[in-house]
């Protein structure tokens, strides 16, 4: 029989296991007993090692995933008669079940559109401006997902120009980081250089889709909006009382540079199936491959037949298109036995 157990994917990047030394630190901080719900050595060694990163004062919270990350920065940054711009396809419209609007108390989420999982600036103001009547929810927040849905990477002028029009009215700036490492290892910059010196106000910052077991971090470049924000994360549920089981990986992942040595391989995998992919007779690419993921177009007897030896991938977050997901583990053998299953049915 064959043992899907152990066998990599490329469904999600959180299919995969734990990364070894997110691994070892859990392993290190499990040991005796130490003070609950973040008021120990691991949970402060953790912040101090994102505001390294940044090289700047942040507020740092750690929380169990991302929905609950982007819901309650969100939160925290509006009213619940104001509204949240994001992309069409952003995670926060898409795949977290109204969490933004529920925690928000009823804030409405208002969609604007961009090629390539990207916001196009111009969509702004024509959004913006639809109703300023006290009659419809005033605009007060723009999410940005970096790197997006589609795995493309808003580039520094693209971001700066994006930010500045979004500033222009009026508009703070939340930043979906599920996969902002993947984005970071892109770019070839330092993390400032996409967050706070554009003018992000907050970011969530994923390290579940990095090698984590579990858990993001919420980093508030803008102090005043983290003002109270532990009573949000108590009251959502997401305050750890065994907080060092959450932070000890984010100490385990930042110390050594694994966060950013696991997303750089991740990148490079999905170039090198990329390549592969674009090999192959009447499979098409649909949007650059910049980060950890390939959006393949492939006729449908393959995607039925692939499904047949096994493969998992999903289909839905772009139609037409198998996304296909590397992580902090995939092999070049993985890919290559995906490649060559897709071959031998004859595309
Ligand atoms: C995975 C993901 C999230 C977080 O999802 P959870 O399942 O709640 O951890 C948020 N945003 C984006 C863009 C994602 O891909």
């Amino acid at each position: 029989m064959e043992n899907t157990h152990v066998r990599r994917q490329f469904a999600s990047d959180n299919y995969s296991g734990i990364c070894p030394e997110a691994f070892a630190a859990l392993a290190e901080a499990n040991q005796g007993h130490t003070r609950s719900y973040g008021n120990d050595p691991w949970t402060d060694k953790a912040a101090d090692l994102i505001r390294d990163i940044f090289e700047t004062k942040c507020e740092v919270f750690f929380v169990f995933n991302g929905t609950s990350a982007n819901s309650l920065s969100l939160a925290s940054m509006c009213q619940s008669y104001n509204s949240i711009l994001c992309h069409e396809q952003a995670h926060i419209e898409t795949a977290e079940c109204g969490a933004p609007e529920f925690f928000a108390n009823g804030t409405k989420v208002l969609l604007v559109g961009g090629d390539g999982g990207k916001i196009n600036p111009a969509c702004i103001e024509p959004m913006v401006k639809k109703r300023t009547d006290i009659h419809y929810p005033k605009p007060r927040v723009i999410s940005i997902t970096q790197a997006t849905e589609a795995g493309t990477v808003y580039s520094l002028n693209e971001l700066t120009n994006l930010i500045e029009t979004a500033r222009s009215f009026g508009l703070r700036i939340q930043m979906d980081g599920a996969r902002f490492s993947n984005a970071v290892a892109a770019l070839g910059v330092a993390p400032k250089e996409i967050t706070w010196k554009r003018g992000v106000d907050v970011l969530c910052f994923g390290g579940t889709k990095n090698g984590m077991a579990i858990g993001e971090a919420v980093v508030f470049f803008n102090l005043e909006l983290a003002r109270e924000f532990e009573y949000r994360c108590k009251q959502g549920g997401q305050l750890a009382s065994k907080m060092r089981f959450l932070s000890s990986q984010w100490v385990g992942m930042l110390r050594d540079g694994a966060w950013l040595r696991h997303a750089t391989h991740g990148n490079k995998m999905a170039k090198y199936f990329e390549e592969k992919l674009r090999a192959v007779p009447n499979v098409k690419i649909s949007f650059a491959c910049e980060t950890n993921s390939v959006f393949a177009h492939m006729p449908e007897h393959v995607i039925a037949g692939l499904r047949t030896k096994g493969w998992q991938f999903y289909t839905h977050v772009s139609p037409g298109d198998c996304r296909l997901m590397c992580s902090w583990d995939t092999t070049e053998e993985d890919i290559n036995q995906f490649v060559t299953d897709v071959k031998n049915l004859k595309p």
